[in-house]
């Protein structure tokens, strides 16, 4: 989808894919082939290239360290990557910062483990176990269900790396901001949205977001100052829990994000324009809806596929297909629908998003 707007940019694409199957080859000017987080590739692509950016997590921070000490400009900066890629690093700089987080402790080793001794009886529930580093889309945050599987469940992921070990919140809603921002410190928000989860992968992104306007006004500083804060140059996508206290911060992505593909029909310009834009050292382009409200539904491949041309024939859905193979579980595409009102749009989009043959079920 970044490749797409690269086009109408006018910007030269060079993608580093790990195999000739990477659907992101088709909207390439030119392909390198080699791992996002080995450095002789990185090296090279940076030799044919101006600047480079990731559209994933899954990079080895001390290379990209190394790589910028040799003159290669990353856009975000291996520091500004950091607290995405390493959520015990996010969680300890920003209770530093005084950002509002949830209840949180840091597991580096087996003697850490005490700090699980009486937490259900503590906080009232089993807490939430989060792998530091790796994982996605709901892949290494565990619901131990009490203290003794919480020790046990921790101990195996300690094996690996880091812990995060978090106070279990009773979440009223999840809500996501994308904010992006250019070479020169410039700054521009795109409106908060809803994301539906299913089974810790999102299933659902609502515009608009339903919250007392004086939430909103909140997450709009907090995002700009969480930008400003990590130093971040292109598109991030901050992640917000709802609690009876207010809003918490989850993650951050600092890519586009899932939470921002209603954007390429929805907005003046889309997180993937922006992203391109703020990376290359350009002006940003107005983050503007276009529509009083949109519904997106990610496509995840069920048993067998539908029919992309019935998913197409729901009247006022845009289908995006992402060309990849077909395999259960796997995010294929997504659907989103345009309009007034969130609940219609809701219907229409589920509905082509299920003959397209999804997986989630409806929320
Ligand atoms: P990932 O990096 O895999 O996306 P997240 O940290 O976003 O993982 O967690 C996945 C989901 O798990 C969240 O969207 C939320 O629904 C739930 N979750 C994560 N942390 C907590 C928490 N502290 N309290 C309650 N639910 C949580």
């Amino acid at each position: 989808m970044m490749g797409e707007e690269s086009h109408h940019l006018n910007i030269e694409l060079v993608v580093l894919a790990t195999s000739n199957e990477d659907c992101a080859i088709s909207v390439a000017d030119h392909v390198m082939l080699g791992a996002a987080n080995d450095e002789s590739a990185l090296w090279a692509l940076s030799q044919e290239t101006d600047v480079l950016t990731f559209d994933h997590e899954l990079v080895d921070l001390d290379v990209l360290a190394r790589l910028e000490t040799q003159g290669v400009t990353l856009r975000p900066s291996s520091s500004s990557l950091r607290y995405s890629v390493d959520k015990s690093y996010q969680r300890e700089r920003f209770a530093a910062a005084g950002f509002p987080l949830p209840g949180f402790a840091v597991l580096r080793d087996a003697n850490d483990l005490a700090v699980l001794e009486g937490w259900t009886s503590r906080f009232g529930s089993g807490p939430v176990l989060k792998a530091a580093r790796g994982g996605y889309d709901g892949r290494g945050v565990l619901f131990p269900k009490d203290d003794d599987e919480a020790r046990n469940l921790a101990r195996e992921l300690l094996a690996s790396g880091t812990v995060v070990v978090e106070e279990r919140m009773l979440l009223q809603s999840e809500v996501s901001q994308l904010v992006v921002r250019s070479v020169r410190g410039e700054m521009e928000l795109y409106p908060l949205v809803t994301t539906v989860q299913s089974d810790g992968m999102c299933a659902e992104v609502r515009f608009p977001c339903e919250l007392p306007p004086s939430l909103h006004a909140f997450a709009d500083e907090l995002s700009r100052d969480i930008a400003e804060a990590i130093g971040l140059v292109g598109v991030m996508a901050v992640e917000y829990f709802v609690t009876t206290g207010g809003l918490l911060i989850n993650e951050l992505a600092l890519r586009p994000h899932n939470s921002g593909h209603w954007t390429i029909e929805g907005c003046a310009t889309s997180q993937f324009a922006n992203h391109l834009r703020a990376v290359t050292g350009q002006d940003l382009g107005a983050c503007t809806p276009l529509y009083p409200a949109a519904v997106m539904v990610n496509v995840v491949g069920a048993q067998s596929p539908g029919s992309l041309d019935a998913a197409r024939r729901v009247p006022g859905v845009r289908v995006h297909d992402y060309g990849k193979a077909w395999r259960p579980g796997r995010k294929l595409g997504h659907v989103t629908a345009f309009g007034d009102h969130v609940d219609e749009l809701h219907v229409t989009a589920w509905q082509s998003a299920r003959a397209y043959g999804t997986n989630t079920q409806e929320a």
